[in-house]
């Protein structure tokens, strides 16, 4: 363990970890304050709410992972009444052990509790990651169809098919009595040995390893991914206490939105008059960010200079 993660680790962070000699890596990730502070601005129907802040965990868990400063965006998008879904996790170039999140939903009625991803997103439904990593990598971009019922399977299912891991996903978000939210997702990877050598010798017991830390993790409980007494590197002792657990840096995670009134302000100069008159109101336009709900305003004559 390094000296920060010394420090009981209980919401709003993200740790990485690997069970103690075995080739399984994993990840853990708690929301609170950030979930609060991005649900709060929205108000959806408690069940958007719900996969909102799923999404927002998930997107934390894989977001961390990028070695270098970006931003990885999850969107699910398709034909059903459920428009759009995004998230997006930015790490600045500044501070990376910082990483800041936000997200959005656009729906029409008629989606209701225990609807599935498919009842939600329709026959078309897709989950699609970008990875944005500027000038230190290219872009990737990784897409699943939304065929399973809860994002859960369509984040096993991106692994699957992107990385070609035996992954296990738990996402889970709640709302207590006091309407205060709480999101939090797990997850654990089984990497092959790297020599031929090791691999043959070892497949037998890497192959128990990876079945007992799978039943382990689905030991798990939704109310203990998100109990706010227990900290993050407990939970993750009380999980895999038998063989050990080497816990890594920690990523702290906070609200936060990329948009700016310089932005909003190029593109609007880049419009020409004729739609810059059919937006403005009484000579003003209001740009509402649909991540952060700020509105930003411009006076119309003074982006015609
Ligand atoms: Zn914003």
């Amino acid at each position: 363990m390094t000296e920060n993660n010394q420090l009981p680790l209980l919401t709003d962070t993200c740790l990485p970890f690997q069970i103690e000699g075995q080739d399984i890596k994993g990840r853990v990730v708690r929301l609170d304050r950030s979930v609060n502070e991005i649900l709060k601005k929205h108000n959806y129907p408690d069940h958007i709410s719900k996969l909102m802040g799923e999404t927002l965990a998930f997107t934390a868990l894989i977001g961390s992972l990028m070695k270098y400063d970006g931003i990885l965006t999850t969107q699910m998008k398709g034909d059903g009444p459920f428009r759009v879904l995004v998230s997006d996790f930015y790490k600045s170039a500044e501070n990376k052990m910082i990483g800041d999140i936000r997200g959005y939903a656009s729906f029409n009625d008629g989606i209701i509790e225990g609807d599935t991803l498919e009842d939600m997103f329709g026959d078309k439904g897709y989950l699609a990651i970008t990875i944005d990593q500027g000038k230190f990598m290219e872009r990737y971009q990784g897409i699943v169809k939304l065929e399973g019922e809860t994002l859960t399977n369509a984040a096993e299912e991106y692994f699957r098919s992107s990385e070609q891991l035996p992954t296990k996903v738990m996402l889970s978000c709640e709302k207590d009595e006091n309407g205060h939210w709480q999101a939090g997702a797990i997850m654990i990877q089984h990497y092959a040995r790297n020599t031929e050598e090791e691999q043959i010798r070892d497949q037998d017991e890497t192959e128990d390893h990876w079945n007992t830390a799978s039943v382990l993790l689905g030991s798990l409980k939704p109310e203990e991914l998100l109990d706010e007494n227990l900290s993050l590197q407990n939970l993750l002792i009380r999980l895999y206490h038998e063989s050990g657990v080497r816990i890594f840096d920690h990523t702290l995670i906070k609200e936060g939105c990329r948009c700016s009134q310089e932005k909003i302000r190029a593109a609007l100069t880049s419009m020409d008059l004729e739609e810059l008159n059919q937006i403005a109101e009484d000579g003003t336009i209001n740009v509402t960010c649909d991540f952060c709900t700020t509105v930003h305003k411009f006076e119309l004559s003074k982006l015609l200079h």
